[in-house]
């Protein structure tokens, strides 16, 4: 609803309009708090019985104006500035079972937040309930079964080092403080997939709430048809309040960093790489970048991880350090977690943000050309690359709910700004770079994606019908809509 049409719809519309949130506003002076429901509307919350809900929780259940509530609100992305009626911070798997089966009963818009990064502000709403799993970010690592089992707001950073102290590991993203829950219902790349495969052909299993309120463990063999549609279907039928991993030895001294060159020779880099990617090892994850310093000089780079022995990375990987008049060449032996964290500081908290992206089945000459004349020498922008291939090519296009399994690769355009006055004007360039790249790709990755929403069915391809029998089978009211949506059937 256009906050606009709610300001003339409600009594006291004038002062609530000046007011920052109006819905709240409203609470404070009444036996009721204003909220909005699945299809928008208008509703009205006893405070009575919201008392009583925060009563049932072990966690706080907060409204404007309680302390804690600003923080819980705001999410990764700081373009989102949205005021949930209640942020109900779960405690528990109880805690969920709750919040679900009160937003269910008041049919309340629902937001699901997990680590916080969806780019187009998914994990908060305006008016409804956010189910805020912040706290629950336990990683508990079982090494002789090596398996990891993750709350459902844990984040990868959480994943990781729990995994790692056993010398295991598991694929995670490429930024530490990413959540484990958005980016394995997605799918989940990271730097790791080549040789273990997607976060999600890493599930072993997990524990989630449906819109019944019921508390489910799914597995191969227990509910196997909702197990197939977590792993690539987002938050479509529920909160997942665990996520089981399968765990790998790893030494976590790897042979890994960054290589970057001039952007003057991004076409002996770029046509290298075109031609020698496609015939790496899967120990070997390597993709190309491009940024604008602050300075304003241009560089193209590979980020590195060799996930075998160093010895062998080396000899891999000499031709690529051969090219040309390299600025900087950071790749040695070093801590898994130094390219796992490095990133953390430059996506912080709060930047502004906008992401495309497309998947690439070939990089072909014409790709090349075309990265290498889109680009743009914007400090604010970068390209990059999700490399897939390897053991992510090795599952069926069918075996999860993922699709896009014959890519080789991710072509990405970010940005990231802190003035909200330049909103316009990042997005436009950034759009525009993408533009240049689209012709190439197919299909997208809906994480990594701020505009999906409107090809979102076809983008999950021969997925989406037996998805939608799922939806109607455990939410056919649509509970969990705000996520890459699946209509019931
Ligand atoms: C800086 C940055 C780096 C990234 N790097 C990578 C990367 O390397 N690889 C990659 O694959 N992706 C990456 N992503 C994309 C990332 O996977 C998505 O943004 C993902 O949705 C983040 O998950 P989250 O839990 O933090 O997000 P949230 O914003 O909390 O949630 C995103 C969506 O998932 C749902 N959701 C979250 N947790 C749960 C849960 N427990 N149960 C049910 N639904 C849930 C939410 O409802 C929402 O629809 C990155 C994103 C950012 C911002």
């Amino acid at each position: 609803m256009d906050r606009r049409q709610f300001c003339r719809s409600a009594a006291g519309a004038s002062l609530a309009c000046t007011l920052p949130f109006p819905f709240l506003s409203a609470a404070h002076a009444s036996t009721s708090l204003r909220a909005v429901t699945s299809d928008g509307a208008e509703t009205e919350l006893e405070r009575a019985a919201v008392r009583e809900f925060g009563g049932e929780l072990d966690g706080p259940v907060m409204i404007a104006g309680d302390s804690g509530y600003d923080a819980a609100r705001r999410i990764w992305n700081g373009m989102h500035d949205k005021h949930p009626a209640l942020i109900a911070r779960c405690a528990s798997s109880r805690d969920v079972v709750h919040a679900v089966t009160f937003a269910r009963e008041r049919n309340l818009l629902v937001a699901i937040r997990g680590g916080g990064h969806s780019w187009p502000g998914k994990s908060v709403c305006e008016g409804g309930i956010m189910i805020d799993l912040a706290d629950l970010n336990q990683v508990d690592v079982n090494p002789e079964r090596k398996i990891a089992s993750a709350a459902g707001g844990a984040l990868l950073n959480n994943l990781d080092t729990a995994s790692l102290a056993h010398g295991l590991v598991t694929t995670a993203g490429v930024v530490s403080h990413t959540g484990v829950g958005g980016f394995t219902l997605g799918g989940g790349f990271g730097r790791l997939n080549r040789r273990y495969g997607l976060a999600i052909d890493n599930l072993a299993g997990a524990r989630i709430v449906t819109a019944d309120g019921k508390l489910r463990t799914v597995s191969a063999s227990e509910e196997p048809e909702l197990f197939w549609g977590l792993r690539g279907g987002g938050g479509n039928f529920g909160v997942v309040t665990q996520f089981d991993f399968r765990l790998h030895p790893f030494n976590r001294n790897v042979l890994s960093g960054l290589i970057m060159w001039p952007m003057a020779q991004a076409r002996d880099v770029l046509e290298f790489y075109g031609e020698w990617s496609e015939k790496v090892s899967n120990d070997l994850y390597t993709g190309p970048l491009m940024v604008t310093t602050p300075e304003g000089d241009g560089l193209v780079g590979m980020e590195v991880v060799y996930a075998g022995d160093p010895a062998l990375g080396e000899k891999e990987l000499a031709p690529l350090r051969a090219i040309g008049k390299v600025a900087e060449d950071g790749i040695k032996v070093q801590d898994y977690m130094v390219l796992q964290t490095h990133e953390d500081a430059t996506f912080h908290h709060g930047v502004r943000s906008y992401a495309k992206n497309g998947m690439v089945k070939h990089i072909t000459q014409g790709l090349v050309d075309a990265m290498i004349e889109a680009y743009r020498p914007d400090p604010r922008l970068a390209f990059f690359t999700h490399t897939a291939g390897g053991a992510v090519k090795q599952v069926g296009e069918l075996d999860t709910a993922f699709p896009h399994r014959n890519a080789e690769t991710m072509v990405i355009v970010a940005g990231a700004w802190l003035d909200p006055a330049e909103d316009a004007s990042a997005m436009a360039a950034a759009r525009e770079w993408f533009a240049a790249l689209a012709p190439f790709t197919g299909g997208y990755y809906d994480n990594i994606e701020f505009e999906g929403d409107s090809s979102a069915a076809g983008n999950y391809g021969p997925a989406y019908s037996r998805l939608q029998k799922l939806k109607s089978q455990y939410d056919a009211g649509n509970l969990f809509r705000l996520n890459s949506n699946i209509k019931p059937a």
